[in-house]
């Protein structure tokens, strides 16, 4: 096989249970949005249900639907709605949503009656991320009309929830700024006679290190997968989690050559003398970043190797000095890191973005092997 991303789906199970165990009052949420960021979403629900997820949230409805096409039948939420957007689908598959303002709220509703059910509807505060979630200022009203359309039977508001902007920065003010605003919105909408079954803000660095963020639920993405949500919070390991995703690939080829020999597109490596190069067969167009280039870290013959050059599309060269290696010898890119190889969180710091993003970005043309 070219390459493959193996999806360890006893460490996820394993990641949940700790999870679970960091937030014992709470309902776990696995959040599989944007395929289980890069895991597999369907494989990855499953396990995590396995594992003692109550709930799975995921951002687009259609994520949500093909949860539901693939037999899960548990609690499940979507939360990224725009105008006109197949609310009654959602209902109609017992899919909880949310609302942040009036507009999806009267929505909803409409679609509620048009099928003639109850919409489960979680109201979502902006408690200070300034992203979606309805502005203290505004959430009156929509708890007013939220009880209204509860009292006609057309929404049940199931959830009162909200997100941290900063909860991956230990100590940061605005954590407990948000908790407080989070504490008096949902004060102020249980005092309208609003009767949330979930009361829910942590995500995965707030499950982690938050105790009082847990309420009634807990929704976490990053950890599930094993990977911490910051390094200044600590590594997976300092917190029981295991990476879930192992990306490695094939040796393409493996050559001689001299010094002074330019290497990849824009020849920006050029051997500093003779040299053993190998291909690694993966690229921009599998999801590793072009920011790579000169800066990402690859096992290959027991070393970390740089990546020499420019990562192209599909494929990219390391320079192994003196060592040798053979066609069809394994790259691992990274993986848990206990055979020596990088994790996704060294990828992150070599490329200056987040592990998030390191692994949801690893394209469909990477077959998923799941163990
Ligand atoms: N909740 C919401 C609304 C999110 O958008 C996300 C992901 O960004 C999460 C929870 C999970 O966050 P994390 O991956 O940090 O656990």
């Amino acid at each position: 096989m070219r390459a493959r991303a193996v999806v360890d789906l006893a460490a996820l199970r394993a990641n949940v249970k700790v999870l679970r165990e960091a937030a014992p009052r709470a309902e776990l949420m696995a959040v599989v949005k944007s395929d289980a960021y890069g895991h597999g979403m369907i494989p990855c629900a499953r396990a995590a249900r396995k594992a003692g997820a109550s709930w799975l949230g995921t951002a687009t409805p259609e994520e949500a639907f093909a949860l539901r096409a693939a037999g899960d039948t548990g609690r499940l939420m979507c939360w990224l709605w725009t105008p006109g957007g197949p609310w009654r689908q959602a209902i109609e598959a017992d899919i909880d949503v949310s609302a942040s303002g009036l507009w999806a709220l009267r929505e909803v509703a409409a679609a509620a009656r048009a099928c003639g059910r109850t919409a489960r509807l979680h109201l979502k505060a902006d408690t200070g991320l300034g992203r979606s979630g309805c502005q203290p200022a505004d959430w009156p009203a929509l708890v007013d009309e939220a009880r209204a359309a509860e009292a006609e039977g057309a929404v049940r508001v199931t959830g009162l929830w909200s997100h941290f902007a900063c909860a991956d920065e230990p100590g940061h003010p605005s954590i407990g700024a948000q908790l407080s605003v989070f504490r008096e919105m949902v004060a102020h909408a249980e005092q309208a006679g609003l009767r949330p079954e979930v009361r829910h803000l942590a995500n995965s660095p707030a499950t982690l290190t938050v105790p009082e963020s847990h309420f009634d639920l807990v929704r976490t993405g990053i950890a599930t997968y094993g990977i911490s949500p910051s390094p200044e919070l600590g590594a997976a390991a300092d917190f029981g989690l295991r990476p879930v995703m192992t990306l490695s690939a094939a040796l393409a080829s493996v050559k001689r050559v001299p010094g002074g020999h330019g290497v990849s597109y824009g020849h920006r490596y050029v051997t500093p003398g003779e040299t053993t190069l190998a291909l690694v067969p993966v690229g921009y167009g599998d999801g590793i970043p072009r920011h790579a280039s000169g800066t990402g870290p690859v096992l290959v013959a027991g070393k970390w190797r740089t990546i020499a050059g420019t990562v192209a599309m599909d494929q990219f060269v390391v320079d192994l000095g003196g060592d040798t290696a053979a066609p069809g010898d394994e790259a691992v890119l990274f993986g848990p890191g206990d055979r020596g190889e990088p994790t996704a969180e060294d990828w992150a710091r070599a490329v200056g973005s987040i592990a998030y993003e390191i692994v949801t970005r690893i394209s469909a043309r990477i077959p998923r092997v799941y163990v």
